[in-house]
């Protein structure tokens, strides 16, 4: 199938929160479920969601279908790992047909596991960039990090994605004393391969049993500033409404992204909302309110009373998050970001 023909459509009015910020980016986890256990994600042996709970694929495509009405442009699916989940190819398909109908970008945060099976659909269904999770090119530390991950089968997908046409955004979460001797090998292997890289610290979400996350964190500003004993750091101008900042590495032309919740805040110009599996809208990553949608999703054949549910919640969107380590357990977040969707 070829990709869908963009056509001018008239575009909704995007919703408005009561801080002035349009909401027309959703991150929507469509399984808490992986192929991998990575160690600052996950327990070795999680405890996964009844499947009852989760949405089944025709309800994320109504809850989807009622954001884009409401004026959403860009639709990120995540997870847990988006892949694994069964028939999710038919999803792609569904939301496919409203690119170019309100709808600007259809994207996914993935792995890479099953990207070397499905990368040539996505293409077809109109995906134009992929982000991928790889914090290490050593096959030993990668299966250690993601203790059930192996790194070619990545590398596969990560090369059939750049085959179909796809751009990616290689993901690497900085972890002290694990992936800072690769710093300079990551970043020649993404220039050589032409793909984007983006650092991200270690966020305080969930109990993965064992590991203590302060153990885990490097700070952003380190890794930059060792970035800058070797390259010029042009910063750029480009923000996306998230928390990511980007700076060009003049002598190479890389552009590199870092992504620093816990350092910097970037609440202000946040445009943004997350579904879980299980259909509960949180309005910011880092705050436990959130508006539960699967009721109005199950207990009603239209969308309004959805659609309602949608509007309210986002007139309560928190003016920003509270992440803070200072505060130990108690600025932890209780939920595991595979529930919520990285
Ligand atoms: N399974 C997919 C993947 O790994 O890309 C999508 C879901 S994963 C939860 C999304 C992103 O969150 C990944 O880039 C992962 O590295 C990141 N992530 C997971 N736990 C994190 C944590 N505690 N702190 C910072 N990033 C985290
Ligand atoms: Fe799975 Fe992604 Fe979490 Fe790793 S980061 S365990 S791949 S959901």
């Amino acid at each position: 199938m070829n990709a869908p023909t963009p056509q001018i459509a008239p575009r909704a009015t995007p919703l408005i929160d009561p801080f002035a910020r349009p909401i027309t980016y959703l991150r929507v986890s469509v399984t808490d479920r992986c192929d991998f256990r990575c160690t600052y994600c996950m327990a070795e042996h999680m405890q996964f969601l009844p499947k009852a709970e989760l949405l089944t694929l025709e309800e994320l495509e109504r809850l989807c279908g009622a954001f884009v009405d409401l004026g959403v442009r860009k639709l990120r699916i995540t997870g847990g790992e988006p892949l694994v989940r069964r028939n999710i190819m038919s999803f792609f398909e569904v939301m496919s047909r409203r690119l170019g109908q309100g709808l600007d970008e259809l994207t996914l945060t993935t792995n890479g596991s099953q990207l070397g099976r499905f990368a040539r659909q996505l293409a077809d269904y109109g995906v134009r960039r992929v982000n991928v999770s790889l914090d290490t090119l050593d096959h030993d530390k990668f299966a250690a990090i993601t203790r059930w991950g192996r790194l070619p089968q990545v590398l596969d997908g990560i090369a059939a994605a750049k085959a179909a046409g796809l751009r990616v955004k290689i993901n690497t979460v900085a972890l002290k004393g694990f992936n800072e001797d690769e710093l300079f090998s990551l970043l020649d292997w993404c220039a050589g391969e032409g793909h984007d890289l983006t650092f991200i610290e270690v966020m305080p979400m969930g109990d993965i049993g064992g590991e203590d996350r302060l153990d885990q964190y490097w700070p952003l500003s380190d890794l930059r500033a060792r970035l800058a004993e070797r390259f010029t750091l042009t910063p750029l101008a480009e923000r996306t409404g998230g928390p990511a900042r980007y700076v060009r590495l003049e002598e190479t032309g890389q552009k590199i992204g870092f992504i620093t919740p816990l350092t910097h805040n970037f609440c202000e110009s946040c445009n943004r909302v997350r579904v879980t599996c299980t259909g509960e809208l949180f309005m910011c990553l880092g705050q436990e309110d959130r508006a539960d949608l699967r009721s109005p999703l199950r207990d009603s054949p239209g969308d309004e009373r959805l659609k309602d549910a949608i509007r309210a919640a986002i007139a309560r969107k928190p003016k920003g998050h509270d992440f803070d380590y200072s505060r130990g357990v108690g600025g932890k977040m209780a939920r595991h970001m595979s529930h919520t969707g990285g």
